[in-house]
C-alpha cells in the first residue's frame, strides 16, 4: 500500500476515537446502523463500477450502504469497514481535496485504495501489528499470528504486513495446489505488482512448501516478481 493512500487514511481513522475505532472493528454494522447510516444487505448484489469491493455507498439523502452478505465473516465487516471509508472521505475536507487534485478516474481509483487502506487499518490496528512483530521483520508465522490477534481477512493482514518489510518486496499468499500466487501485497516501495492467478514455475520455493491447509504464507523481500 503506497504511502500516500495509507497516509490519507489515517486522516480518516483519526476522525474517530479510540472507542470508536475498536467498536466498528468489532460490530460494522451495529455501529454505523447507530450513527444513522442506512445498511442493506443484498442476497445478489448487482456488480458496479462503483466500489471495487462487495458493497456500495449512497451518500445522500440519508447515507446509505449496501452489501454482499456473508454474516459474520472477515470479509464482510472489510466490505462495511471499506464504505463507511467513503462516508468519511465526504466529511473530511483535506482528504476529499487531496482526491479532487486527480482527475476523476485517478481520483475514483485513489479513493477505492484510501477506502481499502482504512478497513485494514481499523480492522488490523497498528498496535496490534506492533504487538505481534515484536520489533522484528514480518515472517510467514506472523501473517498467522496477526489474523489469529485481529478482525482482519488473511489479505488485510498481508497488506499490513507488508507495511512493514525492510526491503522491497511482498507478502505472498500461495496457492501451491494450483501452483499460483494466491494474493501478494507489495511493501510500500516495491515498483511491481504481483497479480492473483499469476502461475509459478513448478520448482519455485512457493511451490514446494508442504503447508498444513492448502494455502501458505511466505515473506519475499527484495527482487522481482514472477520471475521464479
Ligand atoms: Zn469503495
Amino acid at each position: 500500500m503506497s504511502n500516500r493512500y495509507a497516509a490519507l487514511a489515517r486522516q480518516l481513522a483519526v476522525m474517530l476515537c479510540d472507542e470508536e475505532r475498536t467498536a466498528v472493528a468489532a460490530a460494522p454494522r451495529t455501529f454505523l446502523e447507530g450513527h444513522g447510516i442506512r445498511v442493506t444487505p443484498l442476497s445478489d448484489l448487482p456488480s458496479s463500477e462503483l466500489c471495487a469491493c462487495d458493497g456500495v455507498f449512497f451518500p445522500g439523502p440519508i447515507p446509505n450502504i449496501a452489501y454482499a452478505s456473508t454474516p459474520g465473516s472477515r470479509r464482510e465487516s472489510f466490505t462495511l469497514v471499506h464504505e463507511f471509508g467513503h462516508y468519511l472521505v465526504r466529511r473530511n475536507d483535506e482528504v476529499l481535496s487531496a482526491l479532487h487534485d486527480l482527475d476523476d478516474d485517478a481520483g475514483r481509483i485513489a479513493e477505492e485504495r484510501v477506502c481499502h487502506a482504512f478497513a485494514g487499518q481499523i480492522l488490523v490496528p497498528d498496535q496490534v501489528v506492533t504487538q505481534v512483530l515484536e520489533g522484528k521483520h514480518p515472517e510467514a508465522h506472523h501473517l498467522r499470528q496477526l489474523v489469529a490477534a485481529s478482525s482482519g481477512s488473511l489479505e488485510a493482514c498481508a497488506v499490513r504486513l507488508a507495511e512493514h518489510l525492510p526491503a522491497n518486496g511482498y507478502v505472498v499468499i500461495a496457492n501451491p495446489v494450483h501452483r499460483c500466487i494466491g494474493f501478494a501485497s507489495p511493501s510500500p516501495t516495491a515498483a511491481y505488482r504481483w497479480g492473483r492467478h499469476t502461475l509459478l514455475p513448478r520448482q519455485h520455493p512457493l511451490c514446494v512448501l508442504t503447508p498444513p491447509d492448502g494455502f501458505a504464507a511466505r515473506v519475499r523481500s527484495s527482487g522481482r516478481p514472477g520471475r521464479g
